[in-house]
């Protein structure tokens, strides 16, 4: 079963923790600068905050969510 994942974008602080740990599935937007989920696993392809990420990568988006310093990583 793919996993649910949710960043609150409009609290990163851009410090590309969850790009570095899953590159994978996270990647740092150029038009504002902040963590979105790569386009290929995105719920909505305009909507850069909603994941469905298949299971394969569910440690390194846990990774990821435990190490972001603002908590802001949510996995449903
Ligand atoms: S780890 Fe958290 S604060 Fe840092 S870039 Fe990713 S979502 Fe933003």
């Amino acid at each position: 079963m793919p996993i649910r994942v949710k960043i609150d974008r409009d609290q990163c602080i851009a410090d590309m923790v969850c790009v570095s740990l899953c590159p994978d599935v996270f990647e740092m937007d150029p038009n504002d600068g902040k963590a979105s989920i790569k386009k290929e696993f995105r719920a909505d392809p305009n909507d850069p905050s909603v994941g469905e990420v298949p299971d394969q990568y569910k440690e390194c988006v846990e990774n990821a969510a435990n190490s972001c310093p603002v908590n802001i990583i949510h996995i449903e």
